[in-house]
């Protein structure tokens, strides 16, 4: 009855859903374990009536004018730039550490001796990783580079993996680097933005095709659930297709704690990473990243946790290193002579952003249409 057989209503299994719809007048039914689509990009209106978003704070940042065009076929922008700021023991500081909160921190005239240093063995504008800095020779630049892993990536990156930055997989840190640039954008891609009716609606519109069907509320347990298809796309952890066999794949998960208060305003910016203290790694305030206006504010706080598989718990960053991607391998090993293909940040177990998985399932339909 169906050609294609997704597994997986989030930015993967939708995107891939409407091309296949679209552009391969295939009938696409899609699966999702939850009672709302979109995956982790989700956003719904709490009792507050904020626009918030469940699984974390989703901003939309992209260099792919391919992915920007594309996505823009299904909403329109609202022009935000995001900016983030860390509470450093009750300092405010730019994150990314940058050229402006060099001069916070040893003030201008110091500020402007280093900076020309930095900009002399980097080049202004370039984005220099953490761990890359602190390999400097130069006491001054070690000086910086020490101040900055110690008041920004190792409490926080400790809260979030329970291991130091040079435990975790060094693309991790790389994704915040230093940046020998006075601008404070927390991305600094050429297109960023939000949807401008948030991404639930986003979502709606891609699905909204007479080919494709959502089937709500329903979860693939295992391989043996999934029925029959031309094509079967799977954009699950890979381990659950076979009940875990060889042990669980590792991932680490947030409890998210929302709260609201009656005023206009919580804090500064949308989100105040707190690098040092706190057992929360940031808060969001929902309000600041889509411009709403309310009496009251709805902010969320993350709490990173274990992923244990228990019942509720959702993986939401995959553990990259060489043990757990060796595992990996094996479960991928069992679909070898199978007609399942894997798409998304947890079939791919890799941290993928929006854009990236965007991307990626418009490739996945060019070549299931070929
Ligand atoms: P998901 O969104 O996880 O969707 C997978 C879907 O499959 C889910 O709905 C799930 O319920 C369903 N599913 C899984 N297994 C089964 C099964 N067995 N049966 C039925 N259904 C199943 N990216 C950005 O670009 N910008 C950001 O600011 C950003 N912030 C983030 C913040 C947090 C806290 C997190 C965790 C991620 C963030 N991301 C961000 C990444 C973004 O969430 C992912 O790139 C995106 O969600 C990947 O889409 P996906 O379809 O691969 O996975
Ligand atoms: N990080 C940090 N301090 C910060 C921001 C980031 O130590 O203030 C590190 C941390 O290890 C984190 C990683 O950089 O997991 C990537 O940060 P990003 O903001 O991209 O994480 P995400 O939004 O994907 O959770």
């Amino acid at each position: 009855m169906y050609d294609s057989i997704i597994i997986g209503c989030g930015f993967a299994g939708a995107v891939l859903a409407r091309e296949l719809a679209e552009k391969g007048n295939q009938k696409v039914l899609i699966i999702e374990q939850r009672d709302h689509i979109g995956g982790n990009a989700y956003d719904v209106l709490d009792v507050h009536g904020i626009l918030i978003h469940q699984y974390g704070p989703h901003i939309f940042h992209t260099n792919s004018q391919k992915v920007f065009e594309y996505l823009s076929r299904f909403t329109k922008w609202y022009d935000y730039s995001h900016e983030v700021v860390g509470n450093v023991y009750g300092k405010i500081i730019p994150v990314p550490f940058n050229l402006n909160t060099l001069n916070l921190v040893y003030g201008e005239e110091k500020g402007n001796i280093l900076k020309d240093k930095l900009v002399t063995t980097y080049g202004m504008e370039s984005r220099v990783p953490i761990l890359e800095l602190k390999n400097n020779k130069d006491p001054d630049i070690k000086a910086i580079a020490d101040y900055v892993y110690e008041n920004i990536f190792l409490k926080y990156t400790m809260k979030q993996w329970g291991q130091t930055p040079e435990e975790i997989d060094p693309s991790v840190t790389s994704r915040v680097p230093v940046l020998i640039s006075y601008d404070n954008r927390y991305f600094q891609d050429k297109y960023q933005g939000m949807p401008l009716d948030g991404y639930t609606v986003l979502f709606e519109n891609l699905l909204d095709h007479e080919n494709i069907t959502v089937k709500l509320d329903t979860k693939v347990n295992n391989i043996a659930d999934i029925p029959e298809a031309k094509n079967i796309i799977y954009t699950g952890p890979i381990d659950e297709l076979f009940d875990c066999k060889y042990g669980r794949l590792p991932y680490r998960s947030l409890n998210f704690v929302f709260e609201n208060y009656k005023e206009e305003s919580y804090q500064s910016h949308a989100v105040v990473n707190y690098t040092v203290t706190e057992d929360y790694t940031r808060i969001t305030e929902f309000k600041k990243l889509t411009d709403q206006h309310s009496d009251s504010t709805t902010i969320v706080k993350e709490y990173p946790i274990p992923y244990t598989g228990a019942d509720g718990e959702i993986p939401y960053y995959s553990i990259i290193n060489e043990e757990n991607l060796a595992l990996y391998e094996k479960y991928k090993e069992l679909l070898k002579d199978k007609n399942i293909h894997l798409l998304g940040r947890l079939a791919e177990y890799k941290y993928y952003n929006m854009d990236a998985i965007t991307l990626k399932a418009l490739e996945l339909a060019d070549e299931l249409l070929k």
